[in-house]
């Protein structure tokens, strides 16, 4: 056995490479990394290839190992070429990512270290840095001092942490479900409706709430349908509002809602996967107001704070609740839960041993410190502004509603034919070429092309750019009609 054992650690070693081999894997990631930021400005933002990256495939998981060269060869044709190029600029479809520089080497950190960050006893100074970051998000949302938050994989496991501590804290039962009302738009993110059904919520009663022209929820319907819904039986539980809505960035009422919740006795749930963090410019501050008035909301610092993917929040005004939903015990981890001088996000959430996202967000704060963050966030916002003034202005062109944050939207009138092929066909025509990357939606039934702001390499000269192709393409279309 003693010989098999040592034949074992031989094998094994292999997982623990030594120093001047790390050297080695080291400088060709890096190579890899730097030549892909020293060319980011001319990678397109969309590419079609035919291939789709199927060349993985031809490399399966095997015994034998490849070195990192030909991994990193794998990974820049099949995975860092077709698709969509996130890290660039001119990505303004969908809601842009980021992915800062110093969040990489946030990760790097803490992948290397490996802390385990989901309880206060293992790594107290993880856990502390992870409250750290939710009490100033707190604190920038306007939430009281005895807030708590999670950092979460990203605003859709936000959501649910949300709605399960909103079911925890009214402690519905499955035989209250067929009476508990929810209200929403239409525009309410995918994520919630299936983080309802994820909850166990799907008996419960969904109410749509009317919108206004410019898609924000209307507040005097809401309190009407509330009301109707009382006098005939049913209770009114929770109301979810957006604080930017994915399709058009409206954000809806929310100072109106709040004291409509807090009348009603509804609780309060916001949204801001995609907008919350506007709260940081003044601009976005006051189109935000009444956001402090939630019970939870979310808050997703990979949009947002522009962090790699893997990066939302969960703030809940009473940190107590979000607790009650999520407590345990576990006999194996009776030393670790005696030591309590702070909540650990395993208190928090539904996760134990997690990734220590703390490190990818409090480096890049530390290191920049806030002021880039706000600026970028308000560059966002005008360079918006900017795009729908000037669309408006072109001929045969039709902007949208007067931006709430950093989604315009638009549509080109062709001269002839239908407006909703014509249209389908630029957005197609603008993906194709690549430089930049457009998206589109449906609007009562219109198509519309989408311009979402929110990378941090979006500058002026992306939205020129894209004005510039919007024409080229628009004439290249009508000639050829
Ligand atoms: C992006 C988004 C979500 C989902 O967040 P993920 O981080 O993609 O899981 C939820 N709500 C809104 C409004 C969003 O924009």
């Amino acid at each position: 056995m003693l010989d098999r054992i040592k034949q074992l650690e031989q094998i094994a070693l292999a997982l623990e490479p030594p120093a001047g081999q790390r050297g080695e894997l080291r400088n060709d990631v890096v190579q890899y990394t730097e030549s892909f930021l020293d060319h980011i400005h001319d990678l397109p933002a969309y590419v079609v290839t035919d291939d789709k990256g199927i060349g993985l495939y031809d490399s399966p998981i095997s015994e034998t190992p490849i070195d990192i060269k030909a991994a990193l060869q794998l990974l820049r044709h099949n995975v860092d070429r077709p698709g969509l190029n996130p890290a660039s600029g001119g990505h303004l479809g969908y809601i842009p990512g980021g992915g800062i520089y110093v969040s990489a080497l946030g990760d790097y950190l803490a992948d290397v270290s490996n802390r385990f960050s989901g309880l206060f006893f293992a790594s107290p100074g993880a856990v502390r840095m992870e409250n750290l970051l939710l009490d100033w998000m707190a604190k920038t949302v306007g939430y009281p001092a005895n807030a708590g938050g999670n950092l979460t994989s990203g605003g859709s496991i936000a959501n649910l942490i949300g709605i399960v501590t909103a079911r925890e804290a009214y402690n519905l039962k499955a035989k209250d479900f067929e009476k508990s009302v929810i209200y929403l738009t239409e525009q309410a993110h995918h994520s919630v409706d299936k983080a309802i059904r994820i909850a166990g919520l799907k008996e419960c009663v969904l109410r749509n709430v009317p919108m206004n022209e410019c898609f924000r929820m209307n507040a005097g319907a809401l309190e009407q349908t509330i009301i109707r819904d009382k006098k005939s039986g049913l209770q009114p539980w929770l109301v979810i509002a957006a604080a930017g809505t994915t399709d058009v960035g409206a954000v809806d009422p929310l100072e109106a809602i709040g004291d409509i919740a807090q009348r009603h006795r509804l609780w309060f749930h916001v949204d801001g996967a995609y907008g919350a963090f506007f709260v940081l410019c003044d601009e976005g501050k006051n189109i935000l107001k009444g956001m402090e008035q939630s019970d939870s909301l979310v808050m997703d610092p990979h949009k947002g704070l522009f962090l790699p993917y893997g990066s939302g929040a969960v703030l809940v005004k009473e940190k107590k609740k979000l607790g009650n939903a999520h407590w345990y015990q576990a006999s194996y981890l009776q030393d670790a839960l005696r030591s309590t001088d702070e909540l650990s996000p395993a208190d928090l959430s539904p996760e134990l041993t997690k990734h220590f996202r703390g490190l990818r967000l409090w480096l890049p704060l530390k290191l920049l410190g806030i002021a880039p963050f706000r600026a970028a966030l308000e560059e966002k916002i005008l360079l918006t502004r900017y795009f729908h003034e000037q669309i408006k202005r072109i001929d045969r062109f039709e902007a949208g509603n007067f931006p709430d944050l950093s989604v315009a939207t638009f549509r080109y009138i062709p001269k002839v034919g239908d407006p909703n092929d014509f249209n389908e066909r630029l957005v197609q025509e603008i993906q194709h070429d690549g430089r930049v990357f457009l998206s589109s939606t449906t609007l009562n039934g219109k198509f519309v092309i989408r311009l979402a702001v929110l990378s941090f390499r979006t500058h002026l000269n992306t939205i020129d750019l894209t004005i510039k192709i919007l024409r080229e393409k628009v004439r290249h279309l009508e000639e050829s009609l």
